[in-house]
């Protein structure tokens, strides 16, 4: 989403004249887009804004933007402007499309400082920005905006606001403008794609009308939620070649107790019965998931919950996370488990995904598999790699003319998630 967001600011400042640069001491002007849904993240943008103090003293003209769901809590805005006097331009996630007029006046001198954030972005703001891609072979499209679920731990409803769904004929004509210019890939973004309603049209009306757009192209969405994915978005992805065998469904606790206090709304017993149909339907699919340990009260029995279902399931590719207060959620007025036990329980996650993503690997030797081509190995000399349907990256010598092609690779060999093959 992110990466996506960051399409359209290259986008609005392409249009006003702006060229990207290689190195960010060339820069006259940079945006940071923030993002606030961890700890981690926060800390790290904060320290990046710091590092370009020194720029600011060197050219008195260069502009400096925050904008992303960081500079949307609480009194951010505020903050930001007394702790980095240089930054001249702060902007809400609602408000990407102020950057223009922003920038507009900081060159002009109208301004010294513009800052443009809704309390509650809950407005139906979708105000078409000019887009710059930057994804290469595959392209972003926003389905939805915000979120309704609450998750405890979760500021993305506070900072992106409630769930606004696009109208079908939007999505629908900036599909098919983007199977024109020949894209490959085509990625539905939404915090909970199978929310998705418009006027009584569903998220498997959108998926059914963009497969049958092209006769070849492929079809991704994220993110879905294990409360609404149902049997009819199962259906529609069995039936639709062009609708990827991949799905990435986040369970974040194998613990009832903790999925309870998450809000989440499913418990495990239900997570497991949507992947046996998954599995039952779609054949090698590749499945991925969010995981969080670290939640307020998990004990050692909820961590085995998450363990044991991590074995059950067998995830092709997990994110983990380790859990972090956010300031406005209701978990973070929980008790919070000491950080050493925190960092235990992720390593011990991240041990057994990389053991399994490792073992699935294996399964895919001798098989060969439709490659589309993402990119020049950034690794491999001669060499290009790109995505199985389900999901696996793939390496093998290859012409850089072959990004963003079909190609048919057998696979060769495996060396813990990373697959290499040769194309035949
Ligand atoms: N809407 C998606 C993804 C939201 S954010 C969903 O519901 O799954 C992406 C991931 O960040 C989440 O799935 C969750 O695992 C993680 N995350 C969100 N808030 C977090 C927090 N406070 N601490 C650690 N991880 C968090
Ligand atoms: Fe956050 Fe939950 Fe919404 Fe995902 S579904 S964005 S985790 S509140």
């Amino acid at each position: 989403m992110n990466v996506h967001e960051s399409e359209k600011i290259a986008g609005m400042l392409t249009e006003l004249g702006y060229q990207s640069c290689s190195a960010v001491e060339e820069a006259d002007i940079i945006v940071f887009n923030t993002c606030c849904i961890r700890d981690t993240a926060e800390k790290h943008i904060l320290g990046n804004i710091g590092d370009v103090k020194h720029l600011k003293k060197e050219n008195p003209f260069l502009i400096v933007a925050v904008v992303g769901c960081m500079t949307q809590q609480k009194g951010m805005s505020e903050n930001l402007k007394k702790k980095f006097p240089f930054v001249s331009i702060v902007l809400g996630t609602d408000n990407l499309s102020d950057l223009t007029l922003a920038v507009r006046q900081i060159e002009e001198k109208n301004k010294k400082f513009f800052s443009c954030i809704h309390d509650t972005p809950d407005v139906d703001v979708q105000k078409d920005s000019p887009l710059y891609r930057t994804s290469g072979t595959n392209a972003w499209v926003n389905i939805m905006y915000g979120c309704n679920n609450f998750c405890t731990y979760c500021i993305v409803p506070y900072v992106r606001g409630r769930e606004r769904s696009r109208s079908p004929q939007a999505v629908l004509s900036e599909v098919s403008d983007l199977l024109k210019q020949g894209y490959p890939e085509i990625t539905l973004l939404g915090q909970n794609v199978d929310s998705y309603s418009y006027e009584g049209h569903d998220f498997t009306y959108l998926l059914e009308k963009i497969a049958e757009m092209d006769s070849k192209f492929r079809l991704r969405f994220m993110t879905s939620h294990p409360k609404d994915f149902n049997s009819r978005v199962i259906d529609v992805i069995a039936s639709c070649p062009n609708i990827c065998n991949n799905i990435h469904l986040p369970v974040q606790s194998g613990s009832n107790r903790v999925l309870k206090l998450m809000n989440r709304h499913y418990t495990r017993e239900r997570y497991l019965e949507i992947i046996d149909e998954i599995r039952s339907k779609i054949p090698n699919v590749g499945i991925t998931s969010d995981i969080m340990t670290g939640f307020p009260t998990e004990t050692d029995e909820d961590f085995y919950d998450t363990v044991s279902l991590m074995e059950k399931v067998r995830f092709s590719n997990a994110f983990t996370f380790v859990y972090s207060p956010r300031k406005g959620t209701v978990a973070a007025q929980m008790e919070q488990l000491p950080k050493k036990v925190k960092q235990e329980r992720i390593t011990e996650l991240v041990k057994i995904q990389n053991r399994i993503s490792a073992e699935i690997s294996k399964d895919y030797l001798g098989r060969t598999e439709e490659i589309l081509v993402e990119d020049v190995s950034p690794k491999h000399q001669n060499s290009v790699c790109g995505r199985t349907e389900s999901g696996r990256l793939v390496t093998f010598a290859g012409a850089p003319e072959l990004v963003g092609k079909f190609v048919n690779v057998k696979i060769d060999s495996a060396r813990s998630s990373a697959l290499f093959g040769r194309i035949i």
